[in-house]
Order: structure tokens, then sequence, then C-alpha cells
């Protein structure tokens, strides 16, 4: 039998790994191999499930050793593909979802810290529990880990008041590409001693090493929220009332999506027991929740006078707020489920861009009459995070057309809103990352002298390369 890299690698692995932390049979590794779209199925050598801060540190040392390379990955829900391993030779999934503990938790110094493998809501569910809140919140809390939410700088629902994933970190823990440990666990709020450190981990998509615990802020509770749907006339409507609203209410907004009417359709065809939340259809509709420090009644009251402003001044057309803390859940579960019911409708080339929020109104109209021009039959489904900026622009294949032959179409229809994005100062990225899937556009949109820095960043701290190859760079 000849020795290979790959079966030296994975003896080597098996050494120092559990009889559960080396997978290599393709039904054990297929969960970890395919992404939840199906967008990338993958390849590797094996998958690896270290139980230890010290098992990531034997890996990392046979990597180098054996020259094979590392994808780190956590709950596997990534969009743009860098928790996904395409080498079945080379490359070794390392999953942490085995680390798993919540290590300290602290109400007084809010924080808790945790390691890299605990799934989002069990770390919103601990500080709960302690009566804090941990406000990062995306639809696929229930699977992602902390490890995953960091290295992709995740955003969600809950930015506008308490920042990105990078804004609720105060110290990292992380294992470098040469296998010696970071310990940044740092817990104090102010500590000027020298570069800010963890941020070189957070946001690099596991390409400078694995991050393998964190020191997160907690907050105080809210002790009341309403929520409400409201209907808009148009984009500019939705522009004048988010001013309106946040200067009325300020950071008592924790949360002001906007949904087109064509999202409230998928959403009441496919997701069981949904209603049109309010009796006319209107073309935009914006869902925003307030969050008070009092109680639910002052959270109750600031949301009335918002929607009597909104309407007096020709804002809002229409709108309901809930009438109990389980419709207020309701609403949240129709802007959740609104990326299932989309994939429902058949082929989704999906964009993940931001501009300044002044530009949204202007950039959204001009980005549908772009694609409306390339195709007049796709169906734009532009929703999302309106006070951070950010919008999915998603775009459903027209009705009755071939799945895969629209979906040949990604790099047109991206070339399209990519364009007007950039056009109005914005991002191609706001909070998915860029994995392989935007690997190429990176390099045409990012500042030279940006991506050469990040280059020789990453050839310092991974001479070697073994650390997630073909991702970011
Ligand atoms: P993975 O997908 O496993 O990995 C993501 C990246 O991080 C990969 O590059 C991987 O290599 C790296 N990585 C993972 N763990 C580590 C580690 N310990 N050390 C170093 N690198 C690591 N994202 C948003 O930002 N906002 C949203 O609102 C949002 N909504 C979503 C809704 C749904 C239904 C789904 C399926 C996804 C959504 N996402 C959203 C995308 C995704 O959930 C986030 O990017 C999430 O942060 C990824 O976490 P994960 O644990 O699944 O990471």
């Amino acid at each position: 039998m000849t020795i290979t890299k790959q079966n030296s690698a994975l003896s080597r692995f098996s050494s120092v790994l559990d009889a559960k932390g080396v997978l290599t049979s393709a039904p054990d590794m297929e969960g970890y191999l395919r992404e939840w779209r199906g967008k990338y199925n993958g390849q590797a050598a094996a998958v690896l499930r270290p139980r230890s801060v010290s098992d990531v540190v034997e890996i990392v040392k046979i990597a180098n050793q054996e020259q094979v390379a590392l994808v780190p990955q956590g709950g596997n829900t990534g969009l743009v593909g860098g928790q996904i391993a395409f080498d079945a030779e080379r490359q070794f999934v390392v999953n942490l979802s085995r680390l798993n503990a919540v290590r300290d938790i602290d109400p007084i110094g809010y924080t808790i810290t945790t390691e890299a493998g605990v799934i989002l809501q069990n770390i919103q569910n601990a500080a709960d529990e302690v009566d804090r809140l941990f406000p990062l919140s995306l639809g696929s809390e229930g699977s992602c880990q902390i490890g995953g939410n960091l290295s992709s700088n995740a955003g969600g629902t809950g930015v506008l008041a308490y920042g990105n994933a990078r804004d609720l970190v105060l110290g990292i823990e992380a294992v470098l590409p040469n296998g010696d440990i970071y310990n940044g666990l740092n817990r104090l709020k102010k500590n000027n001693t020298g570069y800010d450190l963890k941020n070189l981990f957070i946001g690099a998509e596991g390409t400078l090493g694995f991050i393998t615990a964190a020191v997160l802020k907690l907050f105080p509770k809210p002790r009341g929220q309403q929520a409400a749907f409201l209907a808009c006339r148009d984009l500019n409507a939705v522009a004048s009332f988010y001013t309106r609203a946040q200067s009325l209410a300020g950071q008592m907004i924790t949360t002001f999506e906007v949904i087109p009417r064509i999202g409230i359709e998928f959403l009441t065809k496919h997701l069981d027991g949904a209603r049109d939340p309010l009796e006319t259809p209107a073309p935009w509709y914006v869902f925003v929740e307030l969050s008070s420090g009092q109680s639910n009644d002052h959270a109750d009251q600031l949301m009335m006078s918002l929607l009597q402003s909104g309407m007096e001044n020709d804002e809002i057309t229409d709108g309901t707020i809930a009438a109990s803390q389980s419709q207020r859940q309701y609403f949240w579960h129709l802007r959740q489920e609104l990326s299932t019911c989309q994939k429902l409708e058949g082929g989704s080339i999906k964009h993940d861009v931001a501009v300044p929020v002044a530009n949204l109104p202007a950039f959204i109209q001009k980005t549908l009459d772009a694609v409306h021009a390339f195709m007049p039959e796709c169906r734009p489904v532009p929703f999302g995070h309106w006070g951070d900026g950010n919008i999915h622009f998603n775009i459903t294949q027209p009705r009755g057309m071939d799945k895969d032959a629209f979906l040949n179409l990604w790099d047109d229809f991206n070339d399209i809103v990519h364009g007007v994005t950039l056009s109005y100062g914005g991002s191609i990225s706001a909070e998915h990352g860029i994995g392989v899937m935007k690997r190429e556009i990176l390099t045409k949109v990012k500042d030279p002298v940006a991506l050469d820095l990040m280059q020789k960043l990453k050839t310092t701290l991974d001479p070697n390369g073994i650390m997630n190859p073909g991702k970011v760079l």
C-alpha cells in the first residue's frame, strides 16, 4: 500500500482524537460536507471533531507537518461556502461542535465566556437565565455556533441597537496556525495595551486560525417589547418613517426590517397557518420592534404614537400592533421564515449588500429596474435590515422557468446588483462574508492596498497555508 500524505495525516489525527472524533464514511460525513441550500457539496479526507482546545492544537501541528489543510466549521449554516471543504485528498473539516461549554457567566460584569461550539440559542438562553440579554439574533440561531458567528462577523436583526457580532466581543481565545494558543480572553471594557488582536480573528472566516472561546458582552434584559407590521406606499415613505422613528424612539428601536409585497405572498402561500398581517395589500411592509427598559405598556404607548405620527405624515397607510406576546412571536416567525418560503418558489439568486441608509430608496428602485430590464419575468424579493442599510436583494426565478437555467445566470445578476451597489458607495457583502462565493468578486472591488495587507497578514500567520485555503483570499 502506498502511504500518502492524506492517510498518514489521517492515522496521526486518529491517534490523538477519540473514536467519535474522526469520521471517514460517506454517510457520517454527509451532513458536514453539504450546506443547507445544497449550493455547495464538498469533499474531504475526513471530518475531525476535537473535544478540547488541546485537541485543536494537536490537529494544527499535525496539519503543518503533513502539509494538509483544515477547514474550520461550526453549525454549517454559512451562506458563502466558507465552512465547506473541497478536496478529498488534502482537506479535513474540523467541526468545533464538541467544544460546547459555557465556561463562565458574570451577570455583574455583564459577560459570558463560552467555547466556540456553543449554539447561539443556548447562549441567549444562558443569558436569559441570569436576567440578561445576549442580543445577537439570526434565523439560524438554533443551529449556528458562536465560533461561526464570530468568524463570519454575523449581523442579523439586532444590529441596529446592539451592533454586529464583532461589537459584542470583549475577548477571544484562538489556536493560531502554528499551534500556539492566543489567550486573549479579556473581560475588561478598558484595556489599551497594544493592537486589538481579537479583531484579526473576528470576520476572518477561519483563514487565520481557530477561535476556540470568547468573552461576550451581555446587556440588560428589556422589561417590555412591542412589535408592529406596517404598510407603506413606497420606499420614500419607508425612509421617511425610519428617520421619524429614529428621532422619536432612538435606541428603543431594536428592529426595523423591510419586506416587499411578494415576500408576504410567499409566506401566506407556503408557511403553515400564515395569514396576511394586514387587510389591504401594500407594496412595502415594515416590521418594527421596540424594546423598553420599563414595561410592555411603555413600549406599547411609544409604538402607538409612532404609528399615529407615521399615519399623520402619510408615511404609513395601515398597520397592526401585536395584541399579545404570542402575536409578537408570530410576527417574528413571519420575518424569520421568509428565506425558507422563498426557497419553495424555485431558484433564488442571492445578494447580501449594504449601502448608506440615505441611499436605500434610490438603490432599491434602480436595482429593481436593472434586473427587470435584464429579465422582465424575474421576481425580486429585496428584504432585510433597513436600519443597517443591509438588503438581501434576492431574485426568485420566473414562474415555469427551468431552475438550473435560471441559476446559471447567477454571475450576470451579481454583476447587475453589485454594479448598482458599488455606484452607491456600498458593500458586496454586508453580513455573510466572502467564503468561496465572493472571492473572485473581492479581487475586483476591494482596495488593492487593503487586499495586499490582508495577504501579508495571511502569509505571516499561516505560512504553510493550512487554514481554510481558497476562502476569502
Ligand atoms: P459555519 O457556517 O460553520 O462557518 C462560517 C465560517 O466561519 C466559515 O468560514 C468557517 O470556516 C468559519 N468558522 C466556523 N467556526 C469557526 C471557528 N471556531 N474558528 C474559526 N473559523 C470558524 N447570517 C447573518 O449574518 N445574518 C443573518 O440574519 C443570517 N440569517 C440566516 C438565516 C438562515 C436561515 C441561515 C441558514 C443562515 C443565516 N445566516 C445569517 C448565515 C449564517 O447563519 C451565519 O453566517 C452564521 O454566523 C454562521 O455560523 P455557523 O456556526 O453555522 O458557521
